[in-house]
């Protein structure tokens, strides 16, 4: 058993097979993603962001805010943070240093953080104190709702809303979906919803959605329009 743990563990086997009472078993040291999601991922690092963001300002993209887009060439650079404060954080700072600005879209239903807690509440902070903005990110998956009336998804929204500013202590201005096939989410799409800035209106026939963010090769290092 000895002989074969040390063949398990060396360069040359990645895996252990055993044959007890007419079953094989078969140990792999280890798991690996197929060929092609690695090298999709390849450069889905910090680098890779920071490259793409500094390719789009050496083309002359503007980044904008949702009430500031203008005619000029620009992208609307947005974050739904769906899992971690934490690494937020990392890419506001990223964006700061390359004098980007982003939105925030942050969600007070997550349950992968929770925007009271004192620690989360400062990072969502230190966003906003590195010039990004703070917007709302509807989770239509709190509610017990299948499909939304005008009426209630304007008062669900206010709520919401209101949720975040006291929690933040600054006004909210901007909105996007969590979840966008949830109910008839997708139905609302004027341009604002409940005074907050649409992230998905309806007039989009000039946006190019990209999401997530492509790899930095991937989006070429030539200026394309
Ligand atoms: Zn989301």
């Amino acid at each position: 058993m000895a002989h074969r743990y040390r063949a398990f563990d060396g360069s040359t086997y990645d895996n252990l097979t055993l044959e007890l009472h007419g079953h094989l078993f078969r140990i792999d040291k280890r798991t690996s993603l197929p060929q092609r999601n690695a090298a999709e991922f390849a450069d889905f690092t910090e680098e890779g962001f920071r490259s793409l963001i500094r390719q789009l300002k050496s083309c002359g993209y503007r980044f904008a805010r949702y009430r500031d887009l203008g005619d000029d060439p620009h992208v609307i650079w947005r974050h739904d943070v769906d899992f971690s404060m934490h690494r937020a954080v990392a890419l506001g700072q990223i964006e700061a240093e390359e004098a980007a600005f982003a939105t925030y879209f942050v969600n007070p239903r997550s349950v992968f953080y929770n925007l009271l807690e004192p620690e989360i509440m400062a990072l969502v902070r230190r966003i906003a104190g590195l010039g990004h903005e703070i917007g709302l990110h509807f989770d239509a998956g709190a509610f017990a709702v299948t499909r939304w009336g005008e009426v209630d998804f304007v008062a669900a929204v206010n709520r919401e809303r209101q949720l975040l500013e006291l929690a933040l202590g600054s006004p909210v201005r901007s909105i996007s979906w969590h979840n966008p096939d949830l109910t008839n989410l997708l139905e609302f799409e004027a341009d604002e919803i409940g005074g907050l800035a649409n992230a998905l209106p309806a007039d989009t026939g000039a946006i190019m959605y990209i999401a997530p963010i492509p790899t930095a090769t991937g989006a070429s290092s030539r200026c394309r329009r």
